[in-house]
């Protein structure tokens, strides 16, 4: 079980997307295989906000000063447009890979 760093609440870590800091900014770890530490966050732009607000991010990667998270909430809307009806199958998939936190 993982936390979602917007609202607090635990999912299974397949149902959450990771997110990582790479050169400075915030991107989607769908495939999971960037290394280092990992926040944990419902698809959903909701949660994106309250993290962000929260300033959930710096503090659950481990760096300093604020996150812009324009970059993720970019990957996450484009996300929700175009799986649609295969989330469920996408969710699966990324349930099988190894967890690298
Ligand atoms: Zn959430």
């Amino acid at each position: 079980m993982r936390t979602c760093v917007g609202c607090r609440g635990r999912a299974l870590a397949g149902e959450l997307l990771r997110v990582v800091v790479v050169d400075g900014e915030l991107v989607l770890d769908l495939r999971r295989r960037i290394g280092g530490r990992g926040a944990w966050l419902h698809p959903d732009p909701g949660c994106l906000t309250r993290a962000e607000r929260r300033r959930a991010f710096p503090r659950a990667l481990r760096v300093p000063g604020p996150l812009d998270v324009a970059g993720v909430r970019g990957q996450l809307e484009q996300r929700t447009h175009t799986t649609g009806s295969g989330a469920s199958r996408a969710a699966k998939e990324e349930r099988k890979q190894v967890d690298p936190s």
